[in-house]
C-alpha cells in the first residue's frame, strides 16, 4: 500500500478539519492539504518528467510545506529523501548524488551552484507551489507495494560515513501502527509538534498523526525552543512531540525557570540516545506522567523497544530505577535477540549485540550491498548496540559496540560510567570515550559540563566516585568543557570528542 492513502481517505473522510499550522496559524485543513498534494505530485510528474520509483531530496527546514512536499513525492509513488537541514551543502550534494535524486527542494532554491550539484539533479525552492493553478491534478496515490522504497534515511553519520537505509511503505506502516498501539494512542484532537528535524524521528511520527486526522504544529522558530514550545503547547492544546534526551533536558531547565508544569502537552516520546536517570527524575517530576521512552535506529524506524508512560511516571515502584534505566520492552511487529559475537542467542541477562527481527526493519542499505549483507544477517538486523534483556523482555543498553573501552582487559560500558557522573549535583552533562592508553589499552576519559561552569576537584569527585563504581571504570582523566559537542538531532558526538583528545595528545608530545 501506498503510505500517501492515509492522506486521500483523512481528506475524504474529515476534510474540514484543521491539518496543517505554522505556529498557532492554521494554514490548511485537510481538504486543502491534500489538494496541494495533488497538483505538486502533477506537477513532479508533468514537469519533471518523474515516474514512480524516482529519488527527490528535501534540505530544508522544518515547514508546512515539507509535509506538503513529503505526501506529493509518495502520491506519484517516488522515494523521499530527507536530509539534515544543517548539514553542509557539500555533504547534502554527496546524499543527493549517491541517493541519485533527480530533484532537491530547498528554502528558497538557491543552496548550490551548479557544480555542487550531479548533475541529474535540479534544485528548486520548495516554498513555490506550481505557478499554474490550472494545472491539471493527481487524484489519487499511485498504488504501490509494501516492499516498495519509500524514505531513505541517511543515518547521522556519528559512526562514520552515512548510509541510506531504505524504508518501504510497508515499514512505514508498521512503525506508525505500532506508535498507536505501544507508544501512544492518538486522536483527531491531537496535535504533532515538530521541534526536532523533520528529517529525522519527528518527522516520521507524521504518518500516525495524518491517518487519524490530528493536527501538525509546525513551531514559528522552525525548530526547537523550550520557551517558545511551551507557549505554543498551552495555545494549541494536546501536544505531542518527540524529543532528544538532550532537548528534553533543556525543557526540564526552561521549565523550572518559568515554572512550567506540561500544561497542553500530551505526549513527550524521547529516545535516539541515552536518558539518564537523574535527567529523567527530574524530567518526571517537571512534566508528570507524559514522557514515553522510545528505542530505535534508522534500520528499524523508531521501532525497537519502547518503555511506557505508566511505568515512566511510577516512581514509587521498588524496582522502578531498573526498570526506567532500561528502553522498555520490543514493540509490537518486532522481535528482539541478544547475539554473541557468533551472532548466536545468548541466555537472559548475557549482554551481546542486540538484534531485531519484524515488519519495521529496513530492505537494505541503498546501493551498499556489503553493508546490507554485514547488518541483515539471517533475516535479523544487527544493530551495533550492545545491551541485555531481563526474564520479563525488559532491555537496557549498555552501549554501541564500537564506543565499549577495553581498559586492562576489562570491558566498560562508557554508559554506566555516565550515568553515575550525572547523578552528582554539581554535575550537568558527561560523556565517557576510551582513550589509548600505553599500559591499559585504553582508559576511561569523563568530558564534564558542570552546572557553575567550574571544574570540580578531581579528587573528590572520583573519591565520590569510587563509593559507586569499581575502581577500574573510573575516568583516568577530567576534561572540563562549557558544552559538548552535539548533531542537529541533539545526540552528543562522541567521534569529535575522540578526535579531539587524539589532537591534543599530538599537541602534548
Ligand atoms: P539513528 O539511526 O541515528 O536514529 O541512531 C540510532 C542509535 O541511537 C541506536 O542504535 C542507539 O545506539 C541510539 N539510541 C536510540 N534510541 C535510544 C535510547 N532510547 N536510548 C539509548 N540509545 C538510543
Amino acid at each position: 500500500m501506498n503510505i500517501a492513502n492515509w492522506l486521500h481517505d483523512t481528506q475524504r473522510r474529515a476534510p474540514r478539519r484543521p491539518a496543517l499550522f505554522d505556529g498557532t496559524e492554521l494554514v490548511a485543513d485537510y481538504a486543502t492539504f491534500a489538494a496541494h498534494v495533488r497538483q505538486r505530485a502533477a506537477h513532479l510528474v508533468d514537469q519533471h518528467g518523474l515516474v514512480p520509483g524516482d529519488v527527490v531530496a528535501l534540505l530544508m527546514k522544518n515547514s508546512c510545506d515539507y509535509l506538503e512536499l513529503l505526501y506529493a513525492i509518495w502520491w506519484m509513488g517516488a522515494v523521499a529523501v530527507p536530509i539534515n537541514a544543517k548539514l553542509h551543502p557539500g555533504e547534502a550534494a554527496w546524499i543527493a548524488d549517491n541517493a541519485e535524486a533527480r530533484l532537491i527542494f530547498t528554502d528558497g532554491g538557491q543552496v548550490f551552484s551548479s557544480r555542487d550539484l550531479p548533475q541529474c539533479c535540479k534544485e528548486l525552492d520548495g516554498h513555490l507551489l506550481p505557478a499554474n493553478r490550472g494545472w491539471p491534478t493527481l487524484e489519487h496515490p499511485v498504488p504501490r507495494q509494501d516492499q516498495d522504497l519509500a524514505w531513505l534515511f541517511y543515518t547521522s553519520g556519528t559512526t562514520g560515513r552515512s548510509k541510506g537505509v531504505m524504508l518501504s511503505h510497508g515499514n512505514l506502516v508498521a512503525m506508525s501502527l505500532c506508535y498507536a498501539t505501544d507508544v501512544d494512542a492518538v486522536s483527531a484532537d491531537d496535535a504533532a509538534v515538530y521541534a526536532a528535524p523533520m528529517s529525522h524521528g519527528a518527522g516520521l511520527y507524521n504518518f500516525i498523526h495524518v491517518r487519524c486526522g490530528a493536527r501538525h504544529v509546525v513551531p514559528a522558530s522552525h525548530g526547537f525552543d523550550a520557551a517558545e514550545l511551551f507557549g505554543l503547547a498551552e495555545q494549541v492544546g494536546n501536544v505531542s512531540l518527540f524529543a532528544a534526551p538532550t532537548m528534553v533536558k533543556r525543557m526540564v531547565e526552561q521549565a523550572r525557570r518559568q515554572d512550567y508544569h506540561g500544561a497542553g502537552i500530551k505526549t513527550i516520546v524521547y529516545g535516539g540516545g541515552p536518558m539518564y536517570l537523574a535527567d529523567l527524575r527530574d524530567a518526571v517530576d517537571t512534566f508528570g506522567p507524559r514522557l514515553v521512552q522510545i528505542y530505535g535506529q534508522g534500520e528499524s524506524p523508531m521501532t525497537i523497544s519502547v518503555l511506557p508512560r505508566a511505568l515512566i511516571a511510577e516512581r514509587e515502584r521498588p524496582d522502578w530505577a531498573s526498570l526506567a534505566a532500561s528502553v522498555g520492552h520490543a514493540q509490537s511487529c518486532v522481535e528482539i535477540r541478544i547475539l554473541d559475537t557468533g551472532h548466536q542467542p545468548l541466555p537472559t541477562g548475557e549482554r551481546g549485540e542486540i538484534a531485531v527481527r519484524g515488519a519495521t526493519v529496513m530492505q537494505g542499505y541503498w546501493r551498499n550491498p556489503q553493508a546490507t549483507r554485514q547488518t541483515l544477517v539471517d533475516g535479523w538486523l544487527l544493530t551495533g548496540d550492545i545491551g541485555y534483556l531481563d526474564a520479563a523482555g525488559y532491555l537496557t543498553l549498555t552501549d554501541r559496540s564500537k564506543d565499549v573501552i577495553i581498559s586492562g582487559g576489562s570491558n566498560v560500558y562508557p554508559r554506566e560510567v555516565e550515568e553515575v557522573l550525572a547523578q552528582h549535583p554539581e554535575v550537568f552533562e558527561v560523556c565517557v570515550v576510551g582513550e589509548p592508553d600505553a599500559q591499559w589499552g585504553e582508559s576511561v576519559v569523563a568530558f564534564v559540563v558542570t552546572r557553575n561552569g567550574q571544574p570540580l576537584d578531581e579528587g573528590e569527585l572520583t573519591a565520590w566516585f569510587l563509593t559507586r563504581m569499581a575502581s577500574f571504570k573510573k575516568p583516568k582523566k577530567y576534561v572540563w568543557r562549557s558544552d559538548l559537542p552535539k548533531n542537529s538531532y541533539g545526540k552528543i558526538l562522541k567521534t569529535d570528542l575522540r578526535q579531539w583528545l587524539k589532537a591534543a595528545s599530538i599537541a602534548a608530545l
